[in-house]
């Protein structure tokens, strides 16, 4: 485990030069950790909400109370945090199918949206029983230079428009995320042009990134994956809704069914990770910012395209770096898998992934499989080879997996004279 005396020497110079904004990351983590704990404080969590349910759970209280504290803290009417949801794709598509009815119009406001929620849409995917079986029409609005064209929203967004969808993280693409004042200016716009129209945000990646949430900003509702940032890292699985209590209610009637809604759903042994991964998830999501952060700045001096640049405000945890060859890709890969606590042995190939044209090469030693919060990577093998690499639950760890890729690239160059 060893680098070489030159990326020992970058990186201490991308830590001198990242300190500005490691100490703004520490300041937002900060404000996120105090909001957490107020409402953690104002919802009287206590120990009897840790223990198990079973069954239909009918009155669960510690269900209810971490429902309670997520509904507080992302500052909407109500929540529904489950592990019944098996992954952020289900909780956006139980929005979707709970609030949509046949004839309604989705408009997505950041063009084609993330890979598996085509296939929920079924537009560009056909899939069975997506929304276009049961007769939701959908249209999209072409995103321009990576930005949301606001100026066209009141071409695309009608009378008739029932929700739009809007997508914070860049996903697996190389556009801009969402900041929050974007999401508040995109909102305002929607709402100008049909005020009943619902705004739905797709907000993975997205949580304790910024002080303020997309729910805070204008959303009507929005979910998210409990095995990215809000479950800290300690949430063994699950997803979440949150926004206005009718339309919570709507998609309660889809997770669950109509008359039942958020009355049952065992939360059997995992109540405590749920609160406590969402009592670290402030600290969590700045570690792994920091690590993209990192990961910028060294790439940048080893003459690579990064985006986001190592400066700039970030709206996602995800770093993309543009490799340029599938040889390189390979290389990032197998560095970061060397480095990880979990399946450290062994060597990342790349598969035909069921639902992507291209061959996908992915690096993950994770505790909880598939939790994009602990530290991996993934990139499609096409040009131009970008990886993209979200997460890390302590910056340590990211610092040096991030190393080992680096070094696992510099190993493929000829060296010369260092
Ligand atoms: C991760 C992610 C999802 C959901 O993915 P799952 O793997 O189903 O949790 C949806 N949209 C975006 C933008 C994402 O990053």
């Amino acid at each position: 485990m060893n680098f070489s005396p030159k990326l020992l020497a970058l990186k201490q110079e991308v830590l001198r030069e990242s300190a500005e904004t490691f100490q703004q990351l520490d300041r937002i983590s900060e404000e996120n950790t105090l909001k957490v704990l107020d409402a953690m404080r104002e919802c009287k969590v206590s120990d009897a909400h840790f223990n198990t349910s079973t069954g239909y759970a009918y009155g669960d209280i510690g269900r209810e109370k971490l429902e309670e504290l997520y509904a507080y803290v992302f500052g909407s009417e109500k929540a529904l945090v489950r592990t019944q949801f098996v992954s952020g794709t289900h909780a956006l598509a139980t929005v979707l199918f709970g609030i949509l009815r046949p004839g309604d119009e989705l408009v997505s406001l950041t063009g084609t949206p993330y890979d598996t929620m085509q296939t929920v849409i079924g537009y560009a995917n056909p899939s069975p029983g997506s929304l276009k079986e049961f007769g939701v029409l959908y249209r999209e609005l072409p995103m321009v230079d990576g930005r949301v064209d606001i100026d066209n929203i009141k071409h695309v967004v009608t009378k008739k428009t029932k929700m739009v969808e809007i997508q914070r993280s860049r996903g697996y693409s190389m556009r801009s995320p969402l900041s929050i004042a974007d999401i508040r200016k995109i909102t305002e716009e929607v709402h100008r042009v049909n005020p009943a129209c619902v705004c739905f945000v797709d907000n993975c990646y997205g949580e304790f990134v910024d002080t303020v949430e997309p729910t805070q900003a204008g959303a009507d509702i929005m979910a998210g994956s409990l095995i990215k940032n809000p479950g800290g890292g300690l949430a063994p699985t699950g997803g979440y809704i949150v926004g206005r209590k009718d339309l919570v209610e709507l998609a309660s009637y889809r997770l669950t069914a109509p008359g039942m809604g958020d009355e049952l759903g065992a939360s059997l042994a995992n109540n405590r990770l749920l609160f406590q991964g969402f009592f670290l998830a402030p600290h969590v999501t700045a570690q792994a910012i920091k690590g993209a952060v990192f990961a910028a700045g060294l790439f940048t001096k080893l003459g690579y395209k990064t985006l986001p640049l190592p400066t700039d405000v970030r709206g996602d945890i995800i770093q993309a770096i543009e490799l340029g060859t599938a040889e390189k890709l390979i290389a990032f890969c197998g560095g970061i898998q060397k480095y990880s606590p979990v399946d450290s042995f062994a060597a990342p190939e790349p598969w035909d992934m069921p639902g992507y044209a291209d061959k996908i090469i992915m690096a993950a030693g994770t505790f909880v499989q598939g939790a994009s919060i602990e530290f991996s990577a993934d990139g499609p093998l096409r040009p131009p080879y970008n990886v993209y690499l979200q997460g890390g639950l302590t910056f340590e760890h990211a610092c040096l997996g991030i190393m080992g890729a680096a070094q696992a690239v510099e190993d493929l160059v000829p060296k010369k004279n260092i």
